[in-house]
């Protein structure tokens, strides 16, 4: 269990204003030009007014869950 992290303005995880972004390789882009979902190489979710990162995942098992979104 992860004990639920609030950013300074208070939000969480789940919250609207915390945006999930992922980060590809260049080969990832690539494929993600060309229509073709790519497996990112690693996605963060930070929230956006303070720049907070809660969670950053970059173990390859974890981040094949996101390939496509
Ligand atoms: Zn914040």
């Amino acid at each position: 269990m992860e004990t639920e992290k609030t950013c300074k303005c208070g939000y969480k995880i789940d919250d609207y204003l915390v945006e999930r972004k992922s980060f590809y390789s260049k080969f990832g882009w690539f494929l993600y030009g060309i229509g073709i979902s790519a497996k990112p190489i690693k996605v963060i979710y930070q929230c956006k007014e303070c720049g907070t990162i809660f969670k950053e995942i970059t173990e390859e098992k974890e981040l094949r869950k996101f390939v496509g979104r």
